[in-house]
């Protein structure tokens, strides 16, 4: 495990040298999803603090393991939200990024109100590339497209109006190739969109760009990524048949 970590370490700060950025803007988060507590407690141990998953059951397994050490851990929800979950998700989750609608964005606010829980950290997840596979708010073509540019801008503004919700940014999933150089435009659109929406909605901080992960996380530094998703390059290949 502290193999694993130093090398990405090396890896983040490499990529964050070649963009004349801090270190310090890009925050790494270990994907975690199908290993077990005990892989998490051994990365915390060695010094790592995010730890995304992307399925609540799953999750809510884990931490309540982790219980001991809860405080100390930052708990990211990267995967597709279910409405019926959605009460879970903000009562476990530091950081929501899978936000892919406005009536999952209305569930959540509801119960945080309910629930009296501060305002929750979440970013909208996009389709940049158009991949059929991925989630997220079809952006594809976005710069071009003024019906969807429009379309995006009103879904925006009215999630920033929930009372409940704080947008902390946006997220993508690149699409999944050997050639992490030909996703670099999915990196770059998904900013100059972030930029947008952050011009638009001033009470919203739109900092983080939740961009990056094994195969790609070098280009998604590059292209501003803050907070970067890295699961197999610090934990291995993942075995599905173990679940
Ligand atoms: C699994 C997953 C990752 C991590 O992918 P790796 O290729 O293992 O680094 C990142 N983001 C999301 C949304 C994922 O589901």
């Amino acid at each position: 495990m502290h193999d694993a970590l130093t090398r990405i370490h090396h890896r983040l700060h490499a990529a964050c040298h070649h963009a004349q950025r801090p270190i310090t803007s890009v925050r790494l988060i270990g994907v975690s999803k199908t290993h077990p507590a005990q892989t998490v407690r051994e990365a915390w141990q060695a010094g790592l603090r995010d730890f995304g998953e992307n399925r609540v059951q799953e999750a809510e397994q884990k931490i309540l393991e982790l219980a001991d050490i809860r405080h100390a851990l930052t708990w990211h929800l990267i995967g597709h939200l279910q409405r019926n979950k959605a009460k879970r998700a903000v009562q476990l989750f530091d950081y929501i990024h899978s936000v892919d609608s406005f009536e999952l964005a209305q569930t959540l606010s509801r119960h945080c109100g309910e629930l009296a829980l501060p305002p929750k950290q979440i970013l909208l997840q996009y389709n940049v590339s158009g991949e059929a596979s991925k989630e997220g708010f079809n952006a594809q073509g976005w710069e071009s497209s003024p019906t969807i540019r429009a379309d995006l801008y009103d879904t925006v503004r009215r999630i920033g109006a929930l009372p409940h919700l704080h947008i902390a940014g946006v997220m993508t999933i690149a699409p999944y190739t050997d050639d992490a150089e030909s996703v670099r435009p999915v990196f770059v659109s998904l900013r100059n969109l972030r930029d947008a929406f952050a011009a638009l909605l001033p009470n919203h901080s739109f900092r983080e760009l939740s961009m990056g992960m094994s195969g790609d996380v070098d280009v998604a530094i590059a292209e501003g990524a803050t907070m970067v998703r890295v699961g197999r390059a610090l934990f291995g290949e993942r075995d599905y048949t173990q679940q």
